[in-house]
């Protein structure tokens, strides 16, 4: 196209690529042993309105699937008329967190790997990163050259933390030295660090320590996009990820990005604060990503531990955060066949409300925070049952100068000063929804032309003003009425339990 026609056609240029951009892609992980054993999974995932699997691949150090295997996994998916992408488990997890019922691939990487070492000297396998683990991914990911795959996965043991709310780090004779090195501290700078660990008190050896290993992590992942030209690579960033288990988030900036979750059984996800912590999670991430680059974890582990109504109910996450794919995984198990009676209907429905939200942003007067001591040195608790109060929230980079901010205990021990903004802390751990519609109660008379959710029942309200257009996400298992009241304007809602309502203003 000629410069001129270029900018003589913004307007149409624009709805050309937003049209398919917009949509809503579904995908599911399978490892090349489930689709041989169960070759009808590939139709019945197809027919669901499933657009991609990911295949497994290497995994730390290990073959498992040998990539012939992997090849002609590949081409059925592809002869279905579906794409086939693949994903690595690049360092391994510091447990099972596979869950293969065969039980058969290693759980740990190869002995010639090496273990990290923590502050007081015990060690683990997995979540560290040691020579040769990026050569042999790099290495890994050449011999999948000629299989068609356009974008490779890691999944989120990529990361140098044994856990969500963990400070990591390696503490090995090399990374010591190297650390000491690099900042010229003396071998006295141990025992301060190991007690800001403990403490988890952001000094400034705890923040050099923190970034060291990020830099670490950041080079690794950076080997990997080099090595193959026209193979992007995405990551996958644990529930609550960030620096102190090695993600530097900033990093990670225009590459797929899979935000964290973790509520991956019916007895973690059927608690209110269970939703609201997931969601927690998926808001702060999506910060970092856009929404065609973001993806969900939307996992069921083990795999027949989560119901296919919760399953479908975690959909609702990917709407409400404008997520534009919905990734689902089980660990190398397949979830029961029987769960796609119950997703593809919720599949469509869910896309066809995300359409009209997409490209919109949530705004309320209750502000999502979430600081650089929640990151670097927090727990991974966020005080998210706010979320579940009926009244709008909007998500915020920085400190907000106005509204209602809730912060972690790590934020709120970080004494920040807001100019405008009420900081509310926790009073009790875990927070309890009475408290939120206590709060609810206060903040009603000030809400002017804010629209909410009357009833005391947990609900999420995001509005997108913009859109014109309020979502409601019953967060309860039972059929619930409830009434979006918005000034003098009164709107009676019915829903079914987990149900997402989509409500015009
Ligand atoms: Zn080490």
């Amino acid at each position: 196209m000629h410069r001129r026609e270029f900018l003589a056609a913004p307007l149409l240029t624009a709805s050309a690529f937003s049209a398919p951009a917009m949509g809503r892609r579904y995908h599911v992980c399978l490892s090349s042993t489930a689709l041989e054993r169960n070759p009808e999974l590939i139709d019945l995932v197809k027919q669901a309105g499933v657009h991609t699997i990911w295949l497994t691949g290497f995994l730390y150090g290990h073959w498992y699937y040998e990539p012939a295997r992997i090849a002609a996994a590949a081409r059925s998916i592809r002869k279905a008329g579906m794409e086939a992408e693949i994903a690595f488990v690049p360092l391994g997890h510091p447990g099972d967190s596979l869950g293969d019922k065969v039980g058969e691939p290693p759980l740990i990487p190869p002995p010639h790997w090496r273990q990290c070492v923590h502050a007081d000297g015990s060690r683990h396998w997995g979540t560290s990163l040691h020579a040769p683990a990026t050569a042999e991914n790099t290495a890994a990911l050449a011999r999948l050259d000629g299989m068609g795959f356009r974008t490779l996965f890691l999944d989120d043991d990529f990361r140098l933390a044994v856990s969500p709310g963990s400070i990591g780090g390696c503490f090995c004779e090399d990374h010591w030295r190297r650390f000491l090195r690099m900042h010229g501290y003396g071998a006295g700078v141990r025992e301060q660090l190991a007690g800001d660990i403990q403490a988890r008190v952001l000094s400034p050896q705890l923040r050099a320590w923190v970034e060291f290993h990020c830099s670490e992590l950041t080079a690794c992942f950076r080997a990997l996009q080099r090595a193959r030209k026209g193979i992007t690579v995405g990551n996958m960033v644990m529930y609550l990820g960030a620096e102190k288990a090695g993600i530097r988030l900033g990093d990670y900036r225009g590459v797929p990005l899979r935000v964290g979750e973790l509520m991956f059984s019916d007895r973690e996800f059927d608690r209110v604060k269970g939703k609201t912590d997931e969601l927690f999670s998926a808001l702060f991430h999506r910060r970092f990503t856009t929404p065609e680059l973001a993806y969900s974890e939307t996992t069921a582990f083990p795999a027949d531990r989560l119901s296919a109504s919760n399953m479908a109910a975690k959909f609702s996450i990917s709407t409400l955060v404008d997520i534009r794919n919905t990734m689902m995984m089980s660990g190398l198990t397949p979830f029961p066949a029987s769960h796609w009676q119950v997703l593809a209907p919720a599949m469509r429905r869910q896309a066809e409300i995300h359409a009209e939200v997409a490209g919109h942003a949530p705004a309320g007067p209750f502000k999502h925070y979430w600081g650089e001591h929640s990151r670097y040195v927090g727990d991974d608790k966020p005080y998210s049952l706010f979320l579940a109060s009926g009244i709008p929230f909007e998500v915020c980079g920085a400190l907000p100068s106005t509204g209602w901010a809730f912060l972690s205990d790590a934020d709120a021990r970080a004494q920040l000063r807001s100019p405008g903004a009420e900081l509310i802390t926790r009073r009790e751990t875990p927070e309890t929804i009475d408290d939120m519609f206590a709060l609810k109660r206060r903040l009603l008379p000030h809400l002017g032309s804010v629209p909410f959710v009357e009833e005391e029942q947990p609900a999420v309200c995001a509005w997108y003003p913009t859109a014109r257009r309020a979502l409601i996400w019953n967060l309860s298992n039972e059929r619930r009425a409830f009434t979006l009241r918005q000034g003098a304007r009164r709107i009676p809602l019915r829903a079914t339990p987990l149900e997402l309502l989509s409500v015009p203003l």
